[in-house]
């Protein structure tokens, strides 16, 4: 039954979509699309422990800041590292989206979690858009909001395979009648690839980089292909001998050969994935592929290998970074069809104490 209160609820309330990530979170706000995008970085005063800043304002500061001025990623891998930061975070999220729609009654919320968090995680996540003013919470897995997100038909009884790769963690579901049939979330992802362009770089040449230049380069000359004419970078980082500043310039073979456990992990957990699925959903994956989304789908050569070790189709989604948020705006056009999927579905109860 509709609520009577529903069209009240239009005038004065709006509905809000948050992807959580763990290097970016987005926020999307219905009749506007996404209005947020910002990096998974609180700034903190450490003396008082108020939050100073929050997303590029605070990513800025990193470095820049007196010394009690910290600057914290929330959701470090894909969980609540922080409640009280994350807690923060929402609430800023959500000011900021009321301020744009000009409404004031707390909005309905629909927030992205990586898939296979547990109950506890998911009551802090609840909790803490609850606390930070939402009127209504509901919890989808980021795979599933994904999947809608670029206009899979989750709904129907055909199998669908969804890589995602964050930042910190990478999620790799197995999507089919509005669930998820089987599902593997895994701590390689970007920030991983960073740490071990660090780590080669260091070994290799004898030189410390920090983790923005190793995701510059990541981005600028990663590939796992071979290319006809490889590409090179230059990289200033400080000899771990000298202690001073040295320039070397850096492949993409090195970037390759630095990422290649990594990503040969991520391949194996995909297969493993498959392997354990029904067999008559992977006869649809077979046919329907599998689909890359979350800034990892943009690696370059990606999709090719995976397609080469899974021996399945492999599509990599329009604007990857954008799906799990453009997921969250498509189920609050229609919250009632997606119920069955959502993780939490709460309406008006008044928070528990
Ligand atoms: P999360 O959902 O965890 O916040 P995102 O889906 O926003 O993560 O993806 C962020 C990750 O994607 C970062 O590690 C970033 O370095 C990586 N990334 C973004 N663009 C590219 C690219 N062109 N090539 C490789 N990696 C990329
Ligand atoms: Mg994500």
């Amino acid at each position: 039954m509709k609520n009577p209160l529903d069209r009240f609820y239009k005038m004065f309330s709006n509905d809000i979509g948050i992807d959580l990530g763990t290097a970016n979170t987005l926020v999307y706000l219905r009749g506007h699309g996404i209005v947020i995008n910002e990096p998974s970085v609180v700034a903190v005063n450490q003396k008082t422990g108020q939050v100073v800043a929050v997303g590029a304002q605070a990513k800025d500061m990193i470095g820049r800041t007196p010394g009690h001025i910290k600057a914290v990623r929330p959701l470090v891998d894909g969980v609540i590292s922080d409640f009280e930061v994350t807690e923060e975070m929402i609430t800023y999220l959500i000011n900021k989206a009321q301020k744009i729609s000009k409404k004031m009654l707390g909005p309905r919320v629909v927030v992205g979690v990586p898939s296979g968090i547990t109950n506890v995680e998911t009551r802090a996540v609840r909790d803490a858009t609850r606390n930070a003013g939402a009127r209504q919470v509901h919890i989808v897995e980021e795979p599933m909001a994904a999947a809608i997100g670029i206009h899979l038909p989750v709904h129907e009884p055909v199998g669908t395979m969804i890589i995602d790769i964050g930042g910190g963690t990478s999620d790799i579901a197995i999507i089919s009648l509005g669930g998820v049939v089987r599902s593997k979330n895994l701590r390689i992802a970007g920030d991983r690839l960073n740490s071990d362009i660090i780590a080669y770089i260091r070994s290799e040449f004898k030189i410390l980089i920090g983790e923005k230049t190793a995701e510059q380069i990541k981005i600028s000359i990663g590939s796992v292909l071979p290319n006809h004419t490889p590409k090179e970078a230059v990289v200033k980082g400080r000899d771990l001998i000298t202690g001073l500043p040295r320039e070397v310039v850096i492949t993409e073979t090195d970037i390759r050969e630095a990422i290649g456990q990594s990503i040969a992990t991520l391949l194996d957990a995909a297969k493993e994935v498959l392997e354990t699925t029904p067999p008559e959903v992977v006869s649809d994956v077979m046919q329907r592929g599998v689909y890359l989304t979350g800034g990892g789908a943009l690696i370059v050569g990606l999709d090719t290998i995976l397609h080469d070790h899974l021996g399945l189709p492999v599509h990599i989604a329009e604007d990857p970074l954008t799906a799990v948020a453009r997921g969250t705006g498509v189920i609050l056009e229609d919250i009632e069809k997606y119920n069955d999927i959502l993780l939490v579905n709460e309406d008006d109860t008044p928070p528990q104490i």
